[in-house]
């Protein structure tokens, strides 16, 4: 989601006439959009503040500085008191307003922070700014916020609650998505399966987008478990354009830990849910997010996950350590020992990369068909991704970027498969 708030933040500053450029040495404004999620990402900010006030040492031109997103958001007005280098503090509802937060600065130079959580007001003003992206593979967020509450996760304090945006600002962005040349758009939302303006709800909302012409491919992501309806399972049936393929974050596989996280699911009811996607559509793929070392976390827990994992079999998973986040519950739980949590993390992740590893060998000698997004660098190789948002890369063919390729592959890495065209 990040990304995608980063080009709509891209399109308004060039409302106000700010370009981006490549060198840092020549940047009058630096904005750094900013994640939350874990205390990793959030130390990395004050650290990359450093790397760049230490490449501008000795200039004598201080550039506009803004702090955006959820660290924004977290910690407000307390930047100004972590670093001087920083001018404006934006949370990631109220980025609308940056141009005028930036007009006004270069009026009075007086530092400013805006952390409301307009989001309704957010999309009306995004309306009057062209989508500007033009990538084959674009996102757009139709849903943000979360009033589930996790006990571990500090999203539905930094999005706030759960807001959906109306259908027809959704459809209308995705036609200029498309008329710029996108051919696959992928729904954004921390809770995107829980989308519902007024009576549609996501199943009705892919119905009304999947007609829209040269649209080729439509994904949707996070989904939380408990949101899939009959309607939601079946979609998955019913539309072509739908990819076979779903981020399902399951988290633990463990239910006493499922509990202790809030999560309101258990083992059993999420793979029931894997059973009834793989009914309506048998190729059905799953991707998954989760976390080790959580607060209570034995041994038996932890095999508890494992064996989850070689149940469902994901084609590729996140994965992470526990990370204590200020103002969340299990902050103040017991926690588990680093070196435990690090010991389990590598255990799963071996486990889930030889999926990963396997799922991508279980394609070599197959034919599949990929949307071709760009040329690399290499210049004869193409690159883009299959129904399963596997990486392709296809050797010595001429260039279709945004259209669709029968592509049969030779060989595969643990990230990439390699193939040749089957029809150039
Ligand atoms: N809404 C989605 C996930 C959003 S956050 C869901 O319900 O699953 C993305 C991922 O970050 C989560 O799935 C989780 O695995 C991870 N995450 C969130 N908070 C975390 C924390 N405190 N420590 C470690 N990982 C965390
Ligand atoms: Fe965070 Fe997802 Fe839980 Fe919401 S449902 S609190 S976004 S992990």
């Amino acid at each position: 989601m990040n990304e995608y708030d980063s080009n709509r933040i891209s399109d308004l500053m060039s409302s106000i006439d700010f370009t981006k450029v490549s060198e840092i040495e020549s940047a009058d404004c630096f904005i750094f959009n900013t994640c939350h999620i874990r205390e990793k990402a959030t130390q990395k900010v004050y650290s990359d503040i450093g790397k760049i006030k230490k490449i501008l040492r000795g200039k004598n031109k201080k550039p506009i500085f803004v702090l955006a997103g959820c660290v924004a958001q977290a910690e407000s007005s307390i930047v100004f008191e972590k670093s001087d280098f920083v001018d404006i503090v934006v949370g990631p509802q109220a980025y609308h307003t940056l141009p005028n937060l930036i007009k006004n600065y270069l009026e009075g130079q007086k530092k400013t922070f805006n952390t409301d959580l307009n989001v309704s007001e957010k999309f009306d003003s995004l309306e009057y700014y062209k989508n500007l992206s033009s990538k084959v593979s674009s996102f757009i967020t139709i849903q943000e916020g979360c009033d589930k509450f996790c006990k571990f996760c500090v999203v539905p304090y930094t999005r706030g609650p759960e807001f959906s945006r109306h259908p027809d600002q959704i459809i209308n962005e995705i036609k200029t998505l498309v008329n710029n040349g996108a051919r696959e758009i992928t729904l954004l939302g921390q809770n995107v399966s829980g989308y519902l303006h007024e009576k549609i709800n996501l199943a009705s909302l892919i119905k009304k987008i999947s007609p829209i012409q040269d649209l080729k491919r439509i994904r949707f992501t996070t989904s939380h478990p408990n949101d899939f309806d009959e309607d939601l399972i079946n979609i998955f049936r019913d539309e072509e354009k739908l990819m076979p393929q779903l981020h399902l974050p399951v988290q633990s596989g463990s239910n006493k830990i499922l509990n202790l996280m809030n999560r309101k699911h258990t083992r059993e009811f999420y793979l029931e849910l894997i059973y009834k996607f793989k009914k309506v559509r048998k190729n059905m793929e799953f991707s998954s997010d989760f976390i080790v070392g959580y607060p209570g976390e034995t041994e038996e827990d932890f095999k508890d996950t494992l064996d989850l994992v070689e149940t469902v079999k994901f084609s590729n998973s996140f994965s992470f350590i526990y990370s204590q986040r200020p103002g969340t519950p299990a902050v103040d739980y017991q926690q588990i020992p680093k070196e435990i949590a690090k010991t389990r993390l590598e255990i799963l992740q071996n486990k889930l990369f030889n999926l990963q590893m396997k799922f991508n060998e279980s394609k070599i000698n197959t034919k599949t068909k990929v949307l071709l997004e760009n040329i690399t660098k290499k210049g004869n190789q193409l690159f883009g991704r299959n129904e399963y948002m596997q990486a392709v890369f296809i050797e010595g063919t001429k260039s279709f970027p945004g259209t669709e390729a029968e592509v049969f592959i030779n060989s595969c890495t643990k990230n990439n498969l390699f193939g040749t065209m089957i029809n150039n």
